[in-house]
């Protein structure tokens, strides 16, 4: 335990640290140095930058399980460019269609919207297509240049500012419902984020989260799979988290649900991240055939390697399997703003 760090959650103090990396380590884990020599050089020395020291760890909170990076301290703009330049957008999820489904039972005609981390709009276009809310009554928060326009043709008023800055100050009480999908993970100042999405919601307004399911992550880094490496993700969500931090800020939880776990779908990310995992740190077969230029060759190769792993993970799939109520791979909630003027308190609700 290290006195000082609070769970930025739910406050308490009682934090271990659960996992130490180094700023190599974390340029290794996004871009194989095999692969890309410089920008792997590059990524090191800005994760340095990010952290001011050449590493961080992973605290886990033992009252809201809340896990967070330390330095609590977000990606920005230049290392989504070093660790991530090819974003993918995928067009539908679990979390889209769980939200799309509580929507169709509220009042949505001539209702408000922001989504925050639109991408390329995928899941607004389900919006639309299922007619629950017109896109001249949505924004969207992106910081893609790529996807801005993309947005803007579908006639959704685009932003590309953070959703905490001065820009968003004065549309207090302007959205109905605030979608958030695989975006809080990413985040630090989690306070001020769940702030302004109070006041940015009307009364009675909905917010809609989804974040990676941190029994999943567990589970990967438990059993030598991926880590769920810093600064990309410096939050790992419970629910017990997402109550303290919403209660603090006027905002009832009224769901939240575990991804139903698609048992398919979860072998063949476990043997691929943990092939990636074994290439990280290996300069055996593994991190040769990682570090191959990509082809449709190397991608053989590596599909390859990792077919031989199958045997390594038979004990941690018993486990997996056993756990499947709880092993889907995201954990989605959505809360209410109950009051229209709301003082923030300083009580927990775990
Ligand atoms: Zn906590």
């Amino acid at each position: 335990m290290l006195l000082g760090v609070a769970c930025p959650a739910c406050f308490a103090k009682e934090c271990n640290s659960i996992l130490t990396v180094t700023a190599a380590e974390a340029a290794q884990h996004f871009v194989h140095k095999g692969h890309d020599p410089n920008r792997n050089a590059a990524l090191n020395q800005h994760i340095q930058k990010l952290w001011q020291s050449g590493s961080a760890s992973v605290f886990e909170c033992r009252v809201c399980g809340f896990g967070f990076a330390w330095p609590f301290t977000a990606g920005d703009a230049a290392f989504y460019n070093l660790a991530y330049p090819y974003a993918t957008y995928p067009k539908s999820k679990w979390e889209f269609l769980r939200t799309l489904d509580v929507l169709a039972t509220l009042e949505t005609k001539g209702k408000t919207a922001l989504e925050v981390g639109a991408g390329r709009g995928h899941f607004l276009d389900l919006l639309h297509q299922r007619r629950l809310l017109r896109l001249c009554d949505v924004s969207a928060i992106e910081y893609n240049n790529d996807a801005l326009p993309i947005l803007a043709a579908k006639g959704v008023t685009t932003f590309s500012h953070d959703i905490r800055s001065a820009d968003f100050a004065d549309k207090q009480g302007t959205f109905d419902f605030i979608f958030m999908f695989q975006v809080v993970e990413h985040m630090d100042d989690v306070d001020a984020l769940f702030k302004r999405v109070q006041t940015l919601l009307k009364p009675h307004g909905s917010l809609f989260i989804a974040v990676p399911n941190k029994t999943r992550t567990d589970y990967q880094e438990r059993h030598g799979s991926q880590l769920d490496m810093p600064p990309n993700h410096i939050g790992r969500w419970t629910p017990d988290a997402f109550r303290a931090i919403c209660d603090r800020h006027g905002l009832t939880v009224q769901a939240v649900e575990f991804e139903p776990f698609d048992a398919g779908g979860f072998l063949l990310q476990d043997i691929a991240y943990s092939f990636v995992r074994r290439a990280q740190t290996s300069s055996g077969l593994s991190g040769f055939v990682r570090s191959l230029p990509r082809s449709k060759l190397s991608r053989l190769a590596q599909g390859a390697v990792a077919g031989m792993l199958f045997p390594t993970r038979l004990a941690a799939w018993r486990e997996a399997f056993a756990n499947r109520g709880v092993m889907g791979g995201s954990l989605w909630m959505q809360a209410r703003r109950e009051q229209p003027d709301h003082e923030p308190n300083s009580a927990r609700s775990v």
